[in-house]
């Protein structure tokens, strides 16, 4: 079977606390965007197999997809195989979550090709051992996630909105921006309520100006190239940009498709990775 497997932008990130193990807690908002990765997961007799059409994603048991079947295949005693192609469309260490939704979309794959009677609850919980983010996946559309991730209230859908997402040409790795992130440093919190509000009666300009992600500064100091991206999206016609997750990932709100379209086309210019997409919901 094939599953689309979506990435994900924030809409807020903001980091209230730290705990004695090190892990942050969190406050975001997360919304599903069109951009996916496609996960086919077929029956084989042992193993598990994992393909993928970008030659530089790990396909041994470093691949989120395939901790996530080696669990499922442990905690639901699999005496088969499975065989796992990953098609990443979804830029990878990107702050568009594309490891932990592969992670998410073999879970659900596996307990269908399987028959195995597991509740969406009990698969969350197998999920977020491998990653805060995996049971956001899971669920998908717009969400408060809290704690570190893994407390999720849906929220009304906020779909259908423009957007063009710029990738610069430099991964970078979560575990050191939050490891970089003093929130004794957070001069300016998230106005949560306020974008709760906003995402409430879908309005996009209010949303657009309330966004905010405290890792941003963590980020910027290191790759500077973030915020002329920022800059140049709204010079472009964003109502306004921001920064996805850790990063580097940039995106803007459009409330125009030819804007959004020239926007585009500037940015592919000196970007191998940019794409016109729109918010979803689940
Ligand atoms: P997040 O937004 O959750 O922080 P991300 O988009 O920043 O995620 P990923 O794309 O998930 O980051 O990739 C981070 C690292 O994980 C990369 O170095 C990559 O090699 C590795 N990785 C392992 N499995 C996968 C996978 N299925 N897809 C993408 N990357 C993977």
């Amino acid at each position: 079977m094939v599953i689309k497997a979506y990435g994900k932008i924030n809409i807020s990130l903001d980091a209230v606390d730290k705990r004695e193990d090190g892990y942050h807690l969190l406050k975001m908002i997360m919304q599903q965007i069109e951009l996916y990765d496609e996960i086919d997961i077929t029956k084989a007799d042992e193993g598990i197999t994992i393909t993928c059409n970008k030659y530089f994603i790990p396909t041994d048991n470093k691949n989120l997809a395939y901790k996530a079947a080696e669990l499922f295949m442990k905690t639901y005693n699999i005496n088969e195989g499975v065989k796992i192609h990953i098609e990443k469309n979804i830029p990878v260490a990107a702050g568009l979550a594309g490891g932990s939704t592969d992670a998410a979309a073999v879970l659900k794959g596996m307990r269908n090709i399987f028959k195995v009677k597991a509740s969406d609850e009990e698969l969350m919980k197998l999920g977020e051992t491998l990653g805060a983010d995996i049971p956001y996946c899971f669920v998908g559309g717009t969400a408060l996630c809290e704690g570190i991730g893994e407390i999720i209230t849906p929220l009304r859908p906020f779909d259908n909105k423009i957007l063009v997402l710029v990738k610069p040409n430099f991964g970078v790795s979560t575990k050191t921006v939050y490891k970089n992130l003093d929130i004794s440093k957070i001069r300016k919190h998230v106005k949560t309520d306020r974008l709760l509000e906003a995402i409430e009666k879908d309005d996009l300009k209010s949303v657009c100006y309330h966004m905010k992600n405290v890792l941003e500064n963590v980020t910027i100091i290191k790759h500077k190239s973030i915020k002329n991206i920022k800059k140049n999206m709204v010079e472009m016609g964003a109502i306004n940009s921001m920064m996805s997750g850790s990063g580097p990932t940039v995106f803007g709100f459009f409330d125009d498709i030819l804007k959004a379209q020239r926007c585009y086309e500037y940015f592919k210019k000196d970007y191998q990775e940019v794409f016109i997409t729109r918010t979803i919901k689940k």
